[in-house]
């Protein structure tokens, strides 16, 4: 399958309706199986990816399973792959920021593309830009610390920025979304992934006043590779996040729908409608000024 972009939530309605039969039935036969043979976009071969099933969850999160036994990703990133490697690929050794390096991800990408940039937010008394040593399992890496809401990179000056999954742990993520508007060459893409479901209005489970969180509602962490306590969620984003977007500054903002088994390409298969999420990657195009 490829993706398909689709440029209104009507149009995305109208396309995830469509597979929904098929999307139920293929993700209960395949929460069931322990290994599936596959293409890997990353490795560019077929092998055979392995099921998990996430901790404390009572069904199997398909969107982050499905694991490529030699890269590492799982189908969220491969398919985060598959976007960003197609946008780089239109450009000439465009200008690249990933709001990550220390991932699979990072390494798989860098492989290819070795010009892309890497950073991590690091902590909270670290000036951007900073490159820290960081000590991991198995190596010593330099990382450079970037806060996306005060991106230490000059106005204009990066083709594409790249975050997966980071947009709900930005406190405040409209100035998150500022930032990297800002950085962005006219012209220039941000393309992004963050956990997004079909709810008229998103969701602020916490915020940050006078330098101290306020939670909103029970604290949710998701897994970070730079901290062992994880990341705290600020927003689950719905619907509004399209609108805010554009009001932000963006010219074209779309939704990549890519749902492919042979590919490992899955939903979360939350048996809660509220909670179901559907493989989704935005991009949205700064005008050429
Ligand atoms: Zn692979």
């Amino acid at each position: 399958m490829i993706t398909k972009w689709c440029g209104s939530r009507s149009e995305l309605e109208c396309c995830v309706s469509r597979l929904n039969a098929k999307r139920e039935m293929s993700e209960r036969y395949l929460s069931g199986v322990e290994e599936l043979a596959g293409y890997c976009a990353s490795c560019g071969d077929i092998v055979k990816f392995g099921n998990t099933v996430t901790p404390g969850e009572k069904w199997k999160n398909l969107r982050e399973s499905f694991i490529c036994p030699r890269c590492g990703l799982n189908g969220r990133m491969r398919h985060a792959y598959i976007e960003l490697a197609a946008v780089i690929e239109s450009l000439s050794e465009p200008k690249v920021l990933l709001f990550e390096r220390v991932t699979p991800f990072f390494s798989a990408l860098e492989k290819i593309y070795p010009f892309v940039e890497g950073c991590e937010y690091v902590g909270p008394d670290i000036t951007p830009g900073t490159i820290i040593e960081q000590k991991m399992i198995d190596r010593k890496l330099r990382v450079r610390h970037e806060d996306m809401m005060a991106i230490s990179f000059p106005d204009e000056s990066l083709d594409v920025i790249f975050h997966a999954d980071v947009l709900e742990h930005v406190p405040d993520w409209i100035q998150g979304i500022r930032e990297c508007h800002r950085v962005i060459k006219p012209g220039g893409t941000l393309v992004f992934t963050c956990p997004f479901f079909f709810m008229e209005e998103s969701i602020t489970r916490a915020k940050v006043e006078n330098g101290e969180i306020v939670h909103i509602s029970e604290p949710a962490y998701h897994g970070n590779p730079m901290s062992q306590s994880g990341s705290l969620v600020y927003t689950q984003h719905g619907w509004p996040l399209l609108e805010e977007l554009e009001k932000l500054g963006f010219e074209t903002v779309e939704s990549g729908l890519l749902w492919d088994p042979w590919q490992g390409i899955l939903s979360t298969n939350n048996p809660c409608v509220e909670g179901q999420m559907w493989p989704l990657m935005f991009r949205c195009r700064k005008p050429a000024g």
